[in-house]
């Protein structure tokens, strides 16, 4: 629960007065997707207009820096710096001049043969900024003899391989293109006359656009004033979704690939209750990665849900790393058992996933410590036994527990009294028995090759 994190958010208004205003408030509500930097690229039908920094979105953007991005299009990014590092030259939007003009791009994925593309084009005479895998595809655009700017896109993408959710914005045009797996989420949303896209619907939500449709794998949609949004098909789609973004990633009030997530996440703990049952007194979500699907656990099994364990949401991400002291207190500042609701109690206790291990270890330790009888893990996703290269930033495989120890094994490491994990038969189940999931992290059947090494 504290290990994985998604890459970024992206999102793009266009053809809305004060598109910067409301892509702000997109990415204010998509934050979990990034901390570490964000920005705002914006076009007045002239001139492009760039502001990013590192740091939260309310952070980097104030009333002065909002103001400065004129314009009815706009496309913004938050970032969890991992292909790239963290230094302001790799937040994004990536902003450039080329022979046609003006560009920004915004990129939510990975791509998984960018350093060889990156190779051929340093060979090729190309100079880069950036750490980015993003930027390849300013090159790419940039060296495309076609006249037409989505023919240069097309061109460029047919380049690349791996996972990307993308928003590229001119003077006069913004464009958005899904990989032919649909590996990230991107979804369309009318406001006013105009048009938002963004990882998530919940950014719909707060500037009160209403949702459209998702892009589909392999799909480009064209936005330009007078006209309706064009799409081209531009690959053959062959589905290979994120399952995780269900599991984990995605803010529970979100519709991901059309889907609720919180409904799903009930669903998660339903399965859950069904496969691994267990006699106790109460089920105790660890929040809140566990609080949906406990619910739905708690209401399969008939066992009482309660909030066992408090959530400090005022925890600082500054002070925390320097000694192994301190990172052990680190649990203990965000959680707190309520120690007379737990006592003597055997406990049903549910996370969405282990990634090290360490963090489950030290929720068991201090439930103990609080006088729980009996601590049971309950785990809503399957062992989590690879890395991501798809745009989740996830720990090196040895470092994964699940790629190192046996179920038994990791509950004698946690402490727990029993430990289980949903099967990934019961997470398709989860999800609508649909098939169409990549699931790579669960059971290695990785589609697309890491070419990066
Ligand atoms: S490997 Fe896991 S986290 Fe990465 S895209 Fe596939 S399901 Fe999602």
């Amino acid at each position: 629960m504290f290990s994985l994190n998604e890459k970024c958010a992206v999102v793009g208004v266009y053809d809305v007065p004060e598109a910067a205003k409301y892509a702000y408030f997109s990415l204010f509500s998509m934050q979990h997707r990034g901390q570490e930097a964000a920005g705002i690229c914006s076009s007045d039908g002239e001139r492009l207009h760039l502001v990013k920094n590192r740091g939260l979105v309310t952070q980097v953007f104030d009333k002065a820096k909002l103001k400065k991005l004129t314009g009815d299009a706009a496309v913004g990014h938050t970032r969890y710096s991992t292909a790239g590092d963290d230094s302001i030259l790799d937040a994004q939007p990536i902003f450039a001049r080329y022979d046609l003009g003006q560009i920004a791009v915004v990129h939510n994925g990975n791509l998984t043969n960018s350093k060889e593309v990156r190779r051929e084009l340093i060979r090729e005479g190309a100079i880069f900024q950036t750490f980015m895998d993003t930027e390849n595809l300013i090159h790419l655009i940039a060296k495309s003899q076609k006249e037409h700017l989505y023919d240069r896109i097309i061109d460029a993408v047919k380049r690349i391989e791996g996972a990307y959710s993308l928003l590229f914005l001119s003077r006069k045009k913004m464009f958005a293109i899904r990989d032919p797996h649909g590996f990230r989420p991107l979804s369309i949303a009318k406001l006013g006359d105009g048009y938002v896209v963004a990882s998530e619907t919940c950014a719909f939500d707060l500037i009160g656009a209403t949702y459209l449709r998702d892009i589909k794998p392999g799909e480009m949609v064209v936005f330009e004033k007078g006209k309706e949004p064009r799409s081209i098909q531009v690959f053959e789609p062959t589905p290979h979704k994120c399952i995780f973004e269900f599991i984990y990633f995605a803010r529970p009030d979100s519709y991901i690939f059309g889907k609720s997530v919180y409904k799903l996440r009930k669903n998660m703990g339903r399965e859950l209750a069904r496969e691994f049952p267990v006699d106790a007194d109460m089920v105790v979500p660890v929040p809140d990665s566990g609080v949906a699907a406990a619910l739905g656990y708690a209401e399969e099994s008939g066992i009482p849900f309660e909030l066992g364990i408090i959530r400090n949401h005022y925890v600082g991400r500054t002070f925390i790393e320097p000694t192994q002291e301190i990172r052990d207190l680190k649990v203990k500042m965000k959680l707190n058992p309520i120690s007379e609701l737990i006592k003597g109690k055997r406990l049903i206790v549910i996370d969405d996933s282990i990634v090290r291990g360490t963090t489950s270890k030290k929720i068991v330790q201090i439930l103990k410590d609080a006088g729980a009888k009996e601590v049971h893990m309950r785990i809503s996703s399957p062992p989590t036994t690879g890395p991501c290269y798809y745009g989740v930033d996830t720990p090196e495989e040895k470092e994964l527990i699940s790629a190192r120890m046996s179920t038994p094994e990791i509950k004698e490491y946690i402490g727990a009294d029993s430990l289980a994990y949903l099967s990934i038969e019961g997470l398709i189940r989860s999800v609508g028995n649909d098939q169409s999931y990549c699931k790579a992290c669960f059971d290695g059947n990785y589609i697309v090759p890491n070419k990066n090494g």
